[in-house]
């Protein structure tokens, strides 16, 4: 494993079955192997700096119907809301205020959420915030909304793989959902401009050693700004209710390897991971990630917002999310920083937020 995982570490590439090696071989030895690369590639590149995003949860509408996730359109137990423009403003407003300087709208794929709806939402947020990246995660959409949402001043696109492997695909969606055409959005979204985040779930069902080593390969051909990962969690009105989530261990150890993948690449601690394990972001951060995302969205909608069981932070304020997230990164000895956080920004250039929030 050692030898595997040093030539990850200066080659920044591996073939697909020297990945399934790497993910079959996890042990304890390897874990902290990958884990001390990945950081002293991150330490050279950003310093002891952590990205915040700020994540508006805006609308739990959905018209698919992936497997694996709590807002799908059969999950009737779903309480749906969806923000109003203004309600997402002073989100936006107050987000500015606890310095973030990245706001990231999310939701499901709601046929409400038209380009006539988002195009001029996204142009008010940007002459708003000029400093301000806008982050949209909106599912697919049409090539020629993506390039409208664009041209509105949206910089970076969030849109999560889920398997590189088609055949697992299909064994998470619906047959109206094709991973060709998810492949397809990501493709044109990196061709317009968008820095664009790709990403996958760790242990989700029917998830093989080959599948990830798949998901590795991709990530490692694609070249994205970000790639967000986290465990699978089971939600209980979805048809994988009950289903073992993905582990703490295995997505630590999948962290690292990206990192050596792409040194600079943009990697979330995620909610998901702060899920399974009370210290999972800090955890996250130690094995190489470098971007937290705290919870903008209003206290009231924070609990309908629900992909997947015991999601953490639903009941508190955004100022109080914040503080909690500074108060983890300091703990270990990283730094909420107060800039876009575009990919291998600088260590020094920027002003610290701690003191501001
Ligand atoms: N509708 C948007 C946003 C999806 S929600 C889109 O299609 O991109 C963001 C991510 O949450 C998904 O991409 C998925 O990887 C993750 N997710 C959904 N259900 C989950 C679950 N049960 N456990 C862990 N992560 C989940």
């Amino acid at each position: 494993m050692k030898e595997l995982l040093g030539k990850l570490n200066t080659a920044h590439a591996l073939t697909l079955s020297e990945y399934e090696a790497l993910i079959l071989g996890m042990d304890e030895d390897s874990r902290t192997y990958a884990a001390e690369l990945a950081v002293s590639h991150r330490k050279r590149i950003y310093g002891t700096d952590i990205f915040v995003r700020g994540l508006i949860e805006f609308t739990n509408y959905c018209r698919n119907d992936c497997f694996y996730c709590g807002i799908r359109r059969s999950n009737r137990n779903a309480e749906r809301y969806r923000l109003t423009s203004e309600e997402i403003l002073s989100c936006c407003r107050e987000g500015y205020r606890l310095g973030f300087r990245t706001f990231v709208l999310q939701g499901g794929e709601d046929p409400y959420c038209t380009d006539d709806r988002m195009v001029p939402l996204v142009k008010t947020i940007r002459e708003a915030y000029p400093d301000c990246a806008i982050t949209l995660s909106l599912g697919e959409r049409p090539r020629d909304s993506y390039q409208a949402l664009f041209d509105a001043g949206a910089d970076r696109y969030l849109l999560r793989h889920e398997t590189a492997d088609s055949l697992h695909y299909a064994k998470l969606h619906p047959a109206e959902l094709s991973w060709e055409h998810r492949m397809q959005c990501l493709r044109e979204l990196k061709e317009i401009g968008y820095q664009t985040g790709c990403g996958f779930m760790v242990g989700s069902p029917y998830q093989t050693a080959r599948s990830l080593a798949e998901d590795l390969l991709f990530v490692q051909k694609f070249q994205p700004a970000m790639c967000g990962i986290g465990p699978f969690i089971p939600h209980r009105d979805t048809p994988f209710a009950g289903r073992p989530a993905g582990t703490l261990e295995m997505t630590l150890y999948l962290l690292s390897i990206l990192r050596l993948i792409k040194p600079d690449l943009l990697l979330p601690a995620t909610t998901a991971l702060g899920t399974i394990h009370p210290r999972g972001r800090e955890l996250g951060i130690e094995a190489g990630a470098n971007v937290v995302m705290p919870n903008l969205s209003p206290t009231g909608v924070r609990d309908k917002y629900l992909l997947y069981d015991n999601k953490i932070c639903t009941g508190e304020e955004s100022a109080q999310c914040v503080g909690c997230l500074e108060t983890r990164m300091k703990s270990i000895g990283y730094t909420i920083v107060q800039n876009r956080g575009d990919p291998a920004d600088s260590a020094e250039t920027e002003t610290k937020c701690s003191q501001h929030v």
